[in-house]
């Protein structure tokens, strides 16, 4: 069957930026698996997807609006220093995860300036160019309990 909404494929991938530097890959250890079409892979690499079949391999470049977003001036923010459990820590590059209402961001610290922090809550992966190499591994139907979970079960996913 080829991928299409509510289709679990498993895939293998591989994710470089424009420079060629590895971000991320599956390579040794299990394929992903996911749900197609709810959301859990960047809508540029969805789309990408759609009706392809086992054994098929793509190799594509999506777009920052289509994966991570474009960055965004707005998310540099100062904070005051005295707002970190451990200041000690806060230093320039370091990462750390913040609670912004129902989600969770990670936060890149730019500076230490003083008592005064600027920090990054653009996504890590905003503003850049993603180039993946793709491989389907399997696809299969979501049993109506994954779909009302919104995760996978079985192999790659929960084993709940
Ligand atoms: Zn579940």
């Amino acid at each position: 069957m080829s991928i299409q909404k509510e289709t679990v494929a498993l895939i293998h991938y591989t994710l470089k930026d424009n420079q060629g530097e590895l971000i991320d890959s599956s390579e040794g250890q299990e394929p992903l698996a996911y749900i197609h079409g709810v959301g859990q892979l960047i809508p540029g690499l969805e789309k990408e997807l759609e009706g392809k079949v086992k054994g098929d391999k793509l190799s594509v470049t999506i777009k920052p609006e289509d994966a991570y977003g474009v960055r965004s001036d707005e998310l540099i923010q100062d904070v005051a220093l005295s707002n970190f459990d451990d200041p000690k820590a806060v230093q320039q590059g370091v990462q750390f995860q913040m609670q912004s209402g129902d989600s969770i961001r990670i936060a890149t610290v730019v500076e230490v300036k003083g008592e005064t922090v600027v920090i990054d809550l653009n996504h890590p992966l905003a503003g850049i160019e993603l180039n993946f190499d793709v491989e389907v591994i399997s696809t299969r139907p979501a049993t109506a309990e994954e779909l009302d979970h919104g995760h996978v079960h079985g192999e790659g996913g929960h084993s709940h």
